[in-house]
């Protein structure tokens, strides 16, 4: 704490301000250390902090705080021993790619998968000499056909974007034996499935969806093994796609309410999911509750706790009727490219996360033009299947 005397300056005073008096009692809420940077009492202090001796921070691409708190949460939460908080799902994506792979490493990956991701891996392929198969994430035979012995990490989402297939993770894991295996776990949540528990070496999560959970954060974790975690945080400070403290500090304060939320947006997507499958102006309706879920049986030993809050379904109009539906429903459940907000939202995935496809490849991955995704929120299920109904009846 600075002590202040008459004699110095304005514009000294001013510019060592803002220290409030030292006191005992500590904060009943996490604090948020917004601070670049950490001060040193001299240069034996910085050799502890930074040999592990002392417990410290230095500078906040590095470590910070209330990035510690937010990873070790998740990491927890996991069943891991460790875990980095990076700039946004996708800076998670990199500083382990890059901490991970090296020019003409091999790695395999689902077909299905969200579209920056799949975007990401083409880059490096292209770029960067690291070669790329790409497999059906509901065959763990063509995981194991895929292994080289230059395949160094397998990539596949718990719950895939926007058709929502259930991995077999245990046979998946199985499939590529010592390779490591990267789960994005974004959609499914410790809540609903531990990806670990089933045989994963790494768990990816964009915390700019459920893990914050209010639609207010660009975040991305990523939790596993002490020794890649640390590899991993040097490479994201390396790259600079480190968190902030403020994005942490706020998604910390969103996975205290994560089970609630999840609890309740698996039950009304259930109800929405079996609502719309009975509506004639809908097509298929993809969600892993219902009986007619492509991965239903994955779905019924890896989902025990609940199927989650997202769904998607096929407007049988195509394009047309998916344009008339979001106009009628903008005041209520909004078209917005995101998900996992706390109020619900429509995306249109052909259009948004998978724009950057032919339309051959989106075809391909079972992503049609009458596509909607729906991210279920907070409100009264009664209300929302309301609302949708209205927005049915004017196709
Ligand atoms: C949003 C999302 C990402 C990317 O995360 P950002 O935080 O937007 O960078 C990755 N995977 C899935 C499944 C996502 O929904």
């Amino acid at each position: 704490m600075n002590e202040q005397t008459d004699s110095e300056a304005l514009a000294t005073q001013a510019a060592r301000g803002g220290w409030a008096a030292d006191f005992v009692t500590r904060p009943s809420a996490p604090p948020l250390y917004q601070t670049t940077a950490f001060d040193l009492d001299d240069l034996g202090q910085l050799d502890d902090v930074v040999s592990g001796k002392s417990q410290g921070y230095i500078y906040t691409r590095d470590g910070n705080p209330n990035q510690e708190a937010f990873a070790s949460d998740v990491a927890r939460l996991e069943g891991a021993e460790a875990g980095v908080a990076c700039s946004s799902g996708m800076g998670a994506l990199t500083a382990t790619l890059m901490a991970l792979l090296k020019s003409g490493d091999h790695l395999v990956a689902a077909r299905v998968l969200y579209g920056r991701t799949g975007q990401l891996l083409n880059h490096l392929q292209n770029s960067f000499g690291v070669r790329v198969t790409f497999v059906d994430a509901n065959r763990p035979d063509e995981f194991a056909a895929a292994v080289t012995p230059e395949t160094k990490l397998a990539i596949v989402e718990s719950v895939s974007n926007p058709l929502l297939e259930v991995a077999d993770l245990p046979a998946i894991a199985a499939a590529v034996g010592s390779v490591p295996l990267l789960v994005d776990s974004t959609f499914a949540t410790p809540c609903l499935l531990r990806p670990i528990d089933h045989g994963a070496t790494l768990v990816w999560h964009s915390a700019s969806k459920y893990l914050n959970g209010h639609g207010d954060v660009m975040l991305g974790v990523i939790v596993g093994p002490s020794a890649s975690i640390r590899r991993i945080k040097g490479l994201s400070s390396l790259y600079g796609v480190n968190s902030n403290p403020y994005e942490c500090w706020m998604a910390s304060r969103g996975l205290r309410t994560l089970p609630l939320r999840i609890e309740r947006v698996s039950a009304s997507a259930q109800t929405l999911a079996e609502f719309l499958a009975s509506q004639p102006q809908v097509g298929r309706v993809y969600y892993p509750g219902l009986p007619t879920h492509a991965t239903r049986q994955q779905a019924e030993r890896l989902l025990t706790r609940g199927c989650g809050g997202m769904l998607s379904f096929e407007l049988n109009g195509g394009r047309p009727a998916v344009d008339a539906f979001f106009r009628e429903l903008a005041e209520t459940i909004p078209f917005s490219p995101t998900l996992a907000d706390a109020r619900t939202t429509l995306s249109y995935p052909a259009g948004t996360s998978h724009k950057f496809m032919t339309a051959a490849e989106r075809a391909a991955c079972g992503i049609s033009d009458g596509l909607v995704r729906l991210s279920v929120g907070l409100e009264d299920a009664g209300d929302l299947r309301r609302e949708l109904s209205a927005g049915l009846a004017c196709l």
